[in-house]
């Protein structure tokens, strides 16, 4: 019997994630302040490069958030009054939001209750002549499934937008065998680097990718006011720019990326190992062919009122994502949905409990967690 020395494990530990790279941080950010270009310098244009190679698609566009990426991918499609925009109802509330702000009518369809995401199944018979477009969400790091998606955007002239705010480095193997990153397959990807993203920057960022190059000026003449030349408007944008210090930060911490995402992995395979076989509880499904990246670990368990106080009590780090289905918010009720519609997302909302995967979680902090959960059912 090995004595356990860990007390609490934190949802997120971003000082043990700045450790190795604070310094190289700090001097990007010096080097920005004594340039004074915090609009548009450089280092923007160097790291959508190293994004595009990251994403293995060949325009990426850095912007000031994921929300602001998937409200300029709308007004780059062309979505506004009167369309709708086909989405899941089991994600952060920026994905339906997105589509309420430039005009439009979010519509839902259910998740798969195994992976959380969109059940493609069932998208097209939600398809009307208003239908614009599709925003499938990579909900966790694990792909939706895109090719049905793809051959339904095919079928009726439709745009897919990825909501790839938890994905970044996620692969998806379609069923030519090829696999492809998080952002490359739809029309448009977006992306988070809030702070607590896999990627995250020193406060918000976003950006947006595409393998379309008229997508891609668009998308690069609506991120500055609609103006390819300053002062002459052709479209009406908005300032959706990405500050110069966000992106130096980010260049920094790209190189630590892919490592994260192999300790991410590592965490997930050694959680299943040591929470198998608890019959209350359900374990994150990683069933989507390609690659998933834990951006959170996410179990279901129909007692989790009592894990949560359970976990509190023994100071580890949980969250609810999410508590209440988008088609449930209030600020959607004149959408006309009511509880009962969509009955895998709102199990999901009362049933899914994230604990904490980030990468520098030891196996010793692990190994707690999963003797805190194990006690709390009585195992
Ligand atoms: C975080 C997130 C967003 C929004 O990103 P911000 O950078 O916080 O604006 C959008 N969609 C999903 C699924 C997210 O997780």
């Amino acid at each position: 019997m090995t004595t356990l020395t860990v007390t609490h494990v934190p949802m997120l530990d971003l000082n043990a994630q700045y450790l190795p790279v604070e310094a190289k941080v700090i001097e990007a950010i010096t080097r920005v302040v004594q340039s004074k270009q915090f609009v548009m310098g450089p280092q923007v244009a160097e790291l959508e490069a190293a994004l595009s190679t990251y994403c293995q698609v060949p325009h990426a566009l850095g912007v000031s958030s994921g929300t602001d990426a998937l409200v300029l991918a709308l007004m780059a499609i062309g979505v506004g009054v009167g369309d709708e925009v086909i989405t899941s109802p089991f994600s952060f509330f920026a994905t339906a939001g997105s589509i309420a702000r430039v005009g439009a009518t979010p519509v839902f369809v259910d998740i798969d209750p195994e992976t959380f995401n969109i059940d493609a199944t069932q998208i097209e018979s939600k398809i009307t002549d208003k239908t614009k477009a599709i925003i499938p969400v990579h909900l966790f790091g694990q792909m939706a499934d895109m090719d049905p998606i793809m051959a339904l955007a095919d079928r009726y002239g439709l745009k897919v937008i990825e909501d790839s705010a938890q994905s970044i480095g996620s692969e998806y193997r379609g069923r030519d065998g090829v696999s492809r990153r998080s952002g490359s397959i739809g029309h448009i990807g977006c992306f988070s680097f809030f702070p607590s993203k896999n990627l995250g920057c020193c406060g918000d960022g976003g950006a947006v990718t595409t393998t379309d190059p008229e997508l891609a000026e668009t998308l690069a003449v609506l991120r500055v006011h609609g103006a390819k030349h300053r002062y002459y408007h052709q479209l009406v944008g908005g300032n959706f720019r990405l500050d110069t210090i966000q992106a130096a930060v980010l260049l920094v911490k790209l190189q630590e990326l892919e490592t994260q995402h192999l300790q991410r992995i590592r965490n997930g395979v050694l959680y299943n190992e040591l929470l198998s076989e608890i019959p209350e509880i359900t374990l994150p499904a990683d069933r989507t062919p390609g690659r998933m990246i834990y951006n959170q670990y996410t179990l279901r368990t129909k007692q989790r009122d009592g894990l949560i106080a359970a976990l509190n009590a023994a100071k580890i780090g949980n969250a609810v994502y999410y508590p209440v289905p988008l088609h449930l918010q209030d600020c959607f009720a004149d959408l006309g949905y009511k509880a009962g519609d969509f009955p895998h997302a709102e199990a999901a909302a009362r049933e899914a409990l994230s604990i904490p995967i980030y990468a520098e979680l030891t196996p010793e902090q692990q190994t707690y967690v999963a003797t805190v959960i194990r006690g709390f059912f009585g195992g």
